[in-house]
Parts: C-alpha cells; structure tokens; sequence
C-alpha cells in the first residue's frame, strides 16, 4: 500500500534513447503494467545547475536567476522542500553539493555541509557529494541510509555518474551505455526495497547528452530525458505525449498530497491520472 511518500531519483545526463535501451529493469515495470513511461523536453539552458532549479521549483531559469553551473547561491523560489518543510513533513537527499547550494547553504563547505541534520533547512537530512566520480553505488547506499534512518517523506536522489562518463566518452559510446546499464543494475537492487516501503518512485534526468560529450543547446541529445513513475495514482502506460519539464514539480507535489508552488504550472493531470478529477 502506497502513502503520500515520494523518491525522486534524477540521473544526471541520462537522455532519453540510451534510458530507453539501457534501462531494463526499470522498463521491465513498465512492460508489466506497473509502471509509466515519458518522454520529458528538458527547460534549456539544458545545463545542470539551471535544470536542478527547474526540476525542484517548477519555475523557469529567466524568472529563478539559476542561469548557468557557475551561478552559485541560494535559489529564491519555493521548492518541493520548502514547501513540505511548511507542511511539517520530512525532507532528505543524497546528492551533488550544488543542490546543497540552492536549497539549504551556499556556498558549501567539504567541512561543514557533506552530511547534514537540521529540521529548521529545507532539506533536512542530507548526505552531499563534490566529485562527478563519487560513485553511484556509493551514492544510493547513501540515500539508503538516509530512507531507512529518517523515513524521510520526501527523498531526493541525485547520481553523476552517466554525466561525468558522457563527457568523458560521449554520449553516443559504449562507456556511456555502460554507465546507464550499472545504474539500472542498482536500481534493480534498492527501487524492490523502496517500494515495499510504500515509496512512490520518479526516475527522470535533468538534461540528455551529444555525441560530441556536450549538453547546455537545444538538440533533442541535449533536451530529450526521460520519466519513469511507479505510483498506484498514476496509470500505467507508455504515453505518447511529450511532457514539459515544468510539469515535474507540480507531479511531484500532487503524489506527496501538497499543494503545488504559487509559480509552478498547473498539473496536466490528464497526462497522468485515470480520471481529470485531479487537476
Ligand atoms: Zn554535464
């Protein structure tokens, strides 16, 4: 029986082909009719930092200031933790230190903020990352941790890996296939776990990668990511439809059961659920 308890899982770089190719453990839910599928349009600059402010506000990188991976400081939007720390409920991440920046303190200190417990910060537990090679099996036993520890009611995952080997190799090579495909793999290990907890999961990308190793313009390599859902709200499909990736944040805030941000687009629940009645 699932709660109003949400694990949201970014995989950094993670286009959309190679998440359709590689992600066989995750597809494999939605073969059986246990999970749905999308195709999500990334906001652009499709570069991380603006697209970590997209996913977690809903608000566009013009109106949020987050315009490049170099603009460090506290994002001025309400966020999913934000608004969940109003509703009183308990938020956690495993993630790179830039999220760290946006939602609780920039910059970040190595000293100070690689492992953080305070109920006054957006995100109140969190366990954060500064190398694009802190490997992701070591970054979902964090989040572990952290879920099994805290019951946190909103869990933010956020692994680096697929990037920093896409820039490496390229996003076209068999290094990044092979990055997608280990990611699958540890998936395969915690997602049963997670669920049996009575998590709903989301598994999305911020942005794609090129076949040169780039991201940050407008081709579908760089736009093109996708989304995975396994919630007994949302009905199992493949959808045809390409989803906005403004339409994260409010998703997310209708399946933990909060209202969405006052700047945050209103829910196409149509795309999502059985029945209008939710939008
Ligand atoms: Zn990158």
């Amino acid at each position: 029986m699932q709660t109003n308890k949400v694990i949201m899982i970014t995989l950094d770089g993670c286009r959309y082909d190679t998440a359709i190719q590689q992600l066989g453990f995750l597809n494999h839910f939605v073969e059986k009719g246990l999970a749905s599928r999308y195709k999500v349009l990334s906001e652009t600059p499709s570069n991380s930092r603006p697209l970590y402010e997209v996913l977690l506000t809903g608000v566009p990188t013009y109106e949020n200031g987050i315009y490049t991976n170099y603009t460090v400081k506290r994002s001025k939007e309400q966020s999913i933790f934000s608004l969940m720390k109003e509703n009183k409920r308990t938020t956690a991440a495993a993630a790179y230190h830039w999220v760290s920046e946006l939602y609780n303190r920039a910059p970040y200190s190595i000293f100070e903020d690689r492992i953080q417990h305070d109920e006054t910060k957006n995100i109140q537990h969190g366990i954060f990352y500064s190398e694009d090679t802190y490997p992701d099996s070591h970054l979902f036993a964090d989040a572990h941790h952290l879920i099994d520890t805290y019951q946190p009611e909103f869990m933010y995952i956020h692994s680096m890996n697929i990037d920093d080997i896409g820039h490496k190799f390229n996003g076209n090579s068999q290094e990044y296939h092979q990055a997608v495909c280990r990611v699958d793999t540890i998936l395969g290990v915690y997602l049963p776990l997670w669920i049996e907890m009575g998590y709903q999961i989301i598994v999305t990308s911020d942005h794609g990668m090129d076949d040169f190793g780039i991201h940050g313009g407008t081709l579908p390599e760089h736009r093109e990511v996708p989304l995975f859902i396994i919630s007994d709200k949302c009905k199992p499909q493949i959808s045809s439809e390409v989803v906005e990736q403004l339409q994260m944040a409010p998703l997310v805030c209708h399946l933990l059961g909060i209202g969405k941000g006052e700047k945050m687009q209103e829910l196409k629940g149509g795309l999502f659920f059985e029945d209008e009645a939710t939008e």
